[in-house]
């Protein structure tokens, strides 16, 4: 087996692992293998290896790899922070966008999907902590504007997505919150489902405070080559 393949079967082995300890079952937390910086060809091993849904932070990077990968039938999520003027190609060529942070960014992504793909599945980024450098909405606002895409037709709100910081136990506290939310939005009949939360060095805290998808990447595709943006 390859480097990836192997890297494949470690990561579904921790979220199993993870799941039994959380009391929770196995199949409830999907894997998306997170390929920003990484090549069409290592996408192309890990769908060997099984999987199917891959996250993508970059736009041009994201097409290329898109187009490269035609034959195969994969699931794209974008996870990057979207700015208003790239979000034609998001609305066209993605099933999933995680880091929704904006009203005027919903209205236009639902405008620009295409009628003949099912509504664009959404996340509302959620910056738990109120950090300053981060991208999200503030808790307080993460309702309204769940409120808002559960309303437009090109979108389906699937639920809420943070990164929190790196401190463990901070980590878990902000996972937590996120999940609290997720509840307070399903109480008000919002139809939620999904928590994005846990990356390759929380996932165990994540997938114990509720996730139901965790976004990992270095776990399966080893060292990024470049500096995190
Ligand atoms: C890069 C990235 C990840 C993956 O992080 P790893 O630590 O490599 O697992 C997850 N989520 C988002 C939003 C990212 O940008």
């Amino acid at each position: 087996m390859g480097a990836i393949a192997d890297a494949v079967q470690a990561c579904q082995k921790r979220i199993e692992v993870a799941c039994a300890e959380a009391g929770r079952p196995s199949d409830c937390v999907r894997l998306l293998a997170v390929s920003k910086t990484f090549s069409a060809a290592a996408v192309r091993e890990a769908h060997a290896a099984g999987l199917t849904a891959f996250g993508e932070s970059y736009l041009q990077e994201a097409q290329d790899k898109q187009d490269a990968l035609s034959d195969l039938s994969l699931e794209w999520h974008f996870i990057g922070p979207l700015q208003g003027n790239k979000s034609r190609p998001v609305a066209e060529r993605f099933a999933w966008v995680h880091a929704l942070e904006r009203e005027k960014i919903a209205r236009r992504l639902s405008e620009q999907r295409p009628a003949n793909l099912p509504p664009l599945n959404v996340c509302v980024q959620v910056n738990v902590g109120n950090e300053p450098e981060k991208h999200g909405v503030p808790l307080e606002r993460a309702l309204d504007l769940a409120r808002l895409v559960a309303s437009l037709p090109g979108l389906c709100l699937r639920g809420f997505m943070t990164i929190p910081e790196a401190s463990p136990q901070i980590a878990r506290t902000r996972f937590a919150r996120l999940r609290a939310l997720l509840e307070q939005a399903r109480a008000e009949g919002l139809p939620v489902d999904t928590l994005s939360m846990g990356m390759s060095a929380d996932l165990e805290l994540a997938i114990l405070e509720g996730a139901t998808l965790v976004r990992i990447g270095s776990a399966l595709f080893g060292a990024r080559p470049l500096p995190e943006k």
